[in-house]
């Protein structure tokens, strides 16, 4: 019997999704393979935390097809010879995947497309992770966005209610002497001598499309009603955790939207709802860019910003930042966040990019790929442009003269100090009114109540503040 591949990356789910879709409904037998090719990435290949991850989620797909009968091949190495091996060993006659939207990625993919169909191969790409591709949206001129609220006009007027594929029931095994790779040799997650850095992750998070189903079933039952006011106080489940789930394609912005739209919603509920849809909207808007701007992930759109003067990076400050020693709560709380459990809350997100980008006044890509290294939602798109923005070299951005405070940041979206206390314990006994300015305190006070704290913030903040605005200035 002939056969398809279907070729999974990045879209790790078996519900709406389109290659596998076409793929049944061929009528061949299906191959369901992953490849893993982290060459083919570069300069973005995953980080350590996405890759901890990404074992995980194999692993659960793994699970998923076989409870239809079927299993996933794993192979790696390089994807167009492994497509072409498998080809000949399962007679397949079509190759079949979900599109992906990074430069190195679209690049691959262009290659690999080309030379399977050369062999004779069928070979089809779908959508499987955009609400609409990057190329389907365009300004007035033609060109593409740079300003998000045009875009998300644009966009949100051609939403309507997908009605997303449900998973198969059962799918034919691919042949029994066709080779997987143990998921274990790929090395995705620490092993020993390391020690177990992802541990406290796996406290927060359940990868695979059970996991991302389960997250928005929480969400629709919880945090979506005061969406729109409670997403910004990083000390509660106020948003719906749904972004490592989407990243990896567990779950489509399609099925998330379609849900939505299938509930009766409290009147009060329904802004929060289209909030939340605007925030999609964010990543729809992240991926328009690099398509558009794929020089952007290593590069400031606004080229203003090229001969910045900004700071040069002093090692052991930029090791302070990323370990949560700053002597700032706000920002060590969150830069011990992301360490522990590979997420930082965005509020806390702009706080740390802000208090990196301008009161240390390092480039924004200093702190991209830390967390490109450290996220388990860590994508090239939606990173991008957070850092962008923040920084204010993006499209839309913050203006760089706006700069966070992270003292009055935490008095306002962490007010009666739980998230602080909770990521940076040896601050726990100070009185509240010190708990966001500890260095206010008489240093005698302070080297009593938090002995292990830094006594002074790495940067004076207003004097830094000051340094930052002049800085600019003089760029213009
Ligand atoms: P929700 O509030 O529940 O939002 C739902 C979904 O909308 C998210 O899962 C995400 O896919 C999308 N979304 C929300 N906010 C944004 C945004 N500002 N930009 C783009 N998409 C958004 N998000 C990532 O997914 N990966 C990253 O690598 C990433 N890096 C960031 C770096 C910086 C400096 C900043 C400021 C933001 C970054 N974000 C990134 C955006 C945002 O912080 C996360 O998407 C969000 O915190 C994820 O939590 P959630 O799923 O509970 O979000």
């Amino acid at each position: 019997m002939p056969s398809v591949i279907v070729w999974f990356r990045r879209d790790l789910r078996l519900a709406d999704n389109p290659a596998l879709t076409a793929a049944l409904e061929s009528g061949h037998s299906i191959v369901p393979v992953y490849i893993h090719a982290l060459n083919e990435e570069k300069p973005w290949q995953p980080g350590a935390a996405s890759s901890a991850w990404l074992h995980r989620s194999l692993l659960a797909l793994d699970q998923d097809l076989r409870q239809r009968g079927s299993r996933l091949i794993l192979r790696s190495g390089d994807s167009l010879k492994e497509l072409e091996t498998l080809a000949e060993q399962t007679q397949a006659e079509a190759v079949y995947w979900n599109r992906l939207y990074e430069p190195a990625c679209i690049a691959r993919d262009t290659r690999v497309k080309d030379a399977l169909k050369r062999r004779g191969l069928q070979v089809e790409s779908f959508n499987a992770a955009l609400l609409a591709e990057p190329w389907t949206l365009a300004t007035g001129t033609g060109g593409p966005y740079r300003v998000f609220t045009p875009f998300w006009k644009n966009l949100s007027q051609r939403l309507g209610s997908p009605s997303p594929d449900r998973p198969p029931e059962r799918l034919v095994a691919p042949p029994e002497r066709l080779i997987s790779q143990a998921l274990a040799d790929l090395n995705l997650q620490p092993a020993p001598p390391q020690p177990a850095w992802d541990e406290g992750f796996w406290e927060k998070w359940q990868p695979g499309e059970g996991g991302a189903r389960e997250a928005l079933d929480v969400f629709v039952d919880g945090a979506v009603h005061g969406y729109g006011q409670q997403r910004d106080f990083p000390d509660r489940i106020g948003t719906s955790l749904l972004s490592p789930h989407l990243h990896f394609g567990e779950i489509s912005p399609r099925q998330i939207l379609a849900r939505l739209r299938s509930e009766h919603w409290p009147a009060r509920t329904e802004p929060d709802v289209a909030h939340y849809l605007r925030e999609l909207g964010w990543r729809e808007f992240s991926h328009h860019l690099l398509y558009h701007f794929p020089q952007t992930s290593e590069n400031n759109l606004n080229p203003r910003f090229d001969d910045f003067r900004w700071a040069p990076v002093n090692p052991e400050t930029l090791a302070a930042w990323q370990q949560g020693r700053t002597g700032v709560p706000i920002v060590d709380a969150g830069m011990r966040e992301l360490w522990r459990t590979g997420w930082m809350h965005n509020r806390v997100r702009m706080i740390v990019a802000s208090f990196l980008c301008k009161n240390l006044r390092y480039h924004w890509s200093h702190g991209a790929r830390w967390f490109w290294d450290t996220l388990v939602d860590a994508d090239l798109a939606n990173n991008t442009q957070g850092w962008q923005w923040t920084a204010g070299t993006g499209a839309d951005a913050a203006p760089y003269f706006r700069i966070f405070n992270p003292v009055t940041q935490a008095q306002r979206f962490d007010s009666a100090g739980k998230y602080v206390r909770r990521w940076v314990p040896e601050l726990a006994n100070l009185p509240d009114k010190a708990l966001f300015a500890p260095w206010e305190l008489p240093a005698a006070t302070l080297a009593e109540l938090a002995p292990d704290y830094p006594s002074q913030p790495l940067v004076d903040l207003k004097a830094s503040r000051e340094q930052a605005l002049a800085a600019y200035s003089t760029s213009r």
